[in-house]
C-alpha cells in the first residue's frame, strides 16, 4: 500500500495489477482505512489517467456478484442520475420502459443531504421492500419487466466501502472516483444500454456546465468502451423538478404523471431518458418515433397498472397505498400566499433542497432517519403567473414551529417580478 500511496502522490499512473489487487485487499479488509484515505486523497490532487479509471471500475464491478438474465429479446437498459432535488423520474421511467418492451434492473440509492433518494421515495410505500436479493431481483424483472432495488451487500462491495469513506474524509468530488463508483454499480447490472443524467447547477453535485460536461463525457466513453451503448444528458439542477420535494409527496407527484397530469418538466425528462434509450436499444428508429412511443405509452395508463405490478411485487400493501394517496401528509399543512401579482423568477432548488432536509425529510448522515411525510408540494416555478394571494406553495411539517421557520426561508428564495424572465431550458446536451 505504502509504495502505491508514494506512487500516486508524486503523480505515477498505477498499473492494472496494483489496482486490482488494492481492490481485492479492500474487498477482504486486509487495508487499513488510514492507507486507503491517503491514496484517495492523491487521486483527488493527482487524478486518474483513462487506463487507471478503467482498472478500478472493473476491478469494483467483479467484487461482488453480478446479475446475469436468461436470453430474451428484451434489451436490458437503465437510466442513472447523478442526484437533485424533486428528482422522481426513475420511478415513472421504470413502468413506462417495462411497458415499451424493454427490461429494467434498477439499483438504486438512498439519498443524502439535500439529494432525494429513490429508495427512500419507495419506502413510504406502506409494505414496500427495497432490500430484494439478486435472485429477486432477476425473477422479478424477468416476470414484469422492471425492478427498483437497493445494492445488496453481495453486489460492488469493494464501492460500498470506497464510498464510505469518501464521504467523510472529503474525497467525493473526484470525476475518476466518481466514474468508477457509479458505473461499476451500473455494469455490474449486466446491461445492453444506459442513460446517464448528470445534473448541474446549484443544488447539483456539479455546480456547472463544463464540470458536467468533463464527467458526462469521461463516463460515457468509458462505458462504451466496456460494451455498454451509453449517452448522457446534460440538465439543469438550479430549480427543482416538478413541484414536489418530499419523500411521500413525490410519490404522489410519479403518481399524477403515470395518470398523464404531471408536471410539464417532470414529463418531459421521463419521456426524454425514455426515448434516449429506446433509440440505443433499436427500440425506435429516430428520436422524434421514440418520443412519440413514449408519449403515447404513458398517456395509455398502462405504466400505472405496471407501477402497481411493481408495488405487489416488492411486498407493497395496494389497498393501504391507495388509503394513503387520499389522506393527509404530515400534522401540519401551511400554505404561503404570494404577496404581489406577476411572474416568479426564481425558485433556488438547493434552498428548497435544504429546507426539506431540515424538516426532516433528508439525511444530514449516512445513517439518520428520515420523515417520508414531510415536505413541499404545490410550489410555483420559474416563468409561473401567480396573483397576489394566490399560492406559492405548499409546507408539510411536524410542528407548527417547524412550519413557520420554513415559511421564513421559502419566502426569501421565491421571487416575484412585474415581467417573466427567460428561463432556462431543463435538458442541455446529449452527450454520445
Ligand atoms: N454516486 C455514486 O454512486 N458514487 C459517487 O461517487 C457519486 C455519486
Amino acid at each position: 500500500m505504502l509504495a502505491l500511496i508514494e506512487a500516486k502522490r508524486d503523480g505515477h499512473a498505477l498499473s492494472d495489477e496494483q489496482i486490482h489487487a488494492l481492490v481485492a485487499a479492500l474487498t477482504a479488509g486486509e487495508v487499513p482505512d488510514y492507507q486507503i484515505a491517503a491514496l484517495l486523497m492523491a487521486v483527488v490532487f493527482r487524478g486518474m489517467n483513462a487506463a487507471e479509471t478503467r482498472a478500478l471500475t472493473s476491478a469494483l464491478r467483479d467484487s461482488g456478484r453480478q446479475l446475469q438474465f436468461p436470453r430474451d429479446p428484451r434489451p436490458l437498459v437503465d437510466k442513472h442520475s447523478t442526484g437533485g432535488v424533486g428528482d422522481k423520474v426513475s420511478l415513472v421511467l421504470a413502468p413506462l420502459l417495462a411497458c415499451l418492451g424493454v427490461r429494467v434492473p434498477m439499483i438504486s440509492a438512498r439519498g443524502l443531504g439535500i439529494t432525494g433518494g429513490t429508495l427512500d421515495k419507495l419506502e413510504s410505500i406502506p409494505g414496500f421492500r427495497t432490500d430484494l436479493s439478486v435472485d429477486h431481483v432477476v425473477e422479478q424483472v424477468q416476470k414484469i419487466g422492471c425492478v427498483i432495488s437497493g445494492q445488496s451487500e453481495e453486489m460492488v462491495p469493494a464501492d460500498k466501502a470506497l464510498y464510505a469513506l469518501r464521504d467523510v474524509t472529503g474525497t467525493v468530488s473526484s470525476v475518476p472516483l466518481i466514474t468508477a463508483s457509479i458505473l461499476s454499480k451500473k455494469l455490474a447490472e449486466g446491461l445492453d444500454c444506459l442513460l446517464l443524467d448528470v445534473k448541474f447547477g446549484a443544488a447539483a453535485f456539479m455546480k456547472n456546465q463544463a464540470q458536467a460536461r468533463r464527467l458526462a463525457k469521461t463516463m460515457v466513453r468509458l462505458a462504451n468502451e466496456c460494451g455498454v451503448k451509453t449517452r448522457a444528458l446534460l440538465t439543469d439542477m438550479n430549480v427543482p423538478l416538478g413541484r414536489a420535494v418530499g419523500n411521500w409527496l413525490e410519490v404522489r407527484e410519479v403518481v399524477e404523471c403515470l395518470e398523464g397530469r404531471g408536471p410539464a418538466d417532470l414529463e418531459q425528462l421521463v419521456v426524454e431518458c425514455a426515448a434516449q434509450l429506446l433509440l440505443q436499444a433499436r427500440r425506435a428508429r429516430t428520436i422524434g418515433n421514440a418520443r412519440t412511443s413514449a408519449r403515447e405509452m404513458l398517456r395509455s395508463r398502462k405504466p400505472l397498472q405496471k407501477w402497481e405490478d411493481m408495488i405487489t411485487a416488492q411486498g407493497g400493501d395496494l389497498s393501504a397505498y391507495h388509503d394513503r394517496l387520499r389522506g393527509d401528509t404530515a400534522r401540519v399543512s401551511v400554505e404561503i400566499h404570494a404577496e404581489a401579482s406577476g411572474f416568479v423568477n426564481q425558485c433556488d432548488a438547493r434552498l428548497i433542497g435544504e429546507v426539506v432536509r431540515d424538516l426532516g425529510g433528508g439525511r444530514m448522515r449516512k445513517d439518520s432517519r428520515i420523515d417520508p411525510w414531510v415536505g413541499i408540494d404545490r410550489l410555483a416555478k420559474p416563468g409561473d403567473r401567480v396573483e397576489r394571494g394566490g399560492v406559492l406553495c405548499r409546507i408539510h411539517a411536524n410542528s407548527d414551529e417547524q412550519a413557520r421557520e420554513a415559511q421564513d426561508r421559502i419566502k426569501s428564495t421565491c421571487k416575484i417580478g412585474k415581467r417573466r424572465q427567460r428561463t432556462q431550458p431543463l435538458i442541455r446536451a446529449v452527450i454520445q
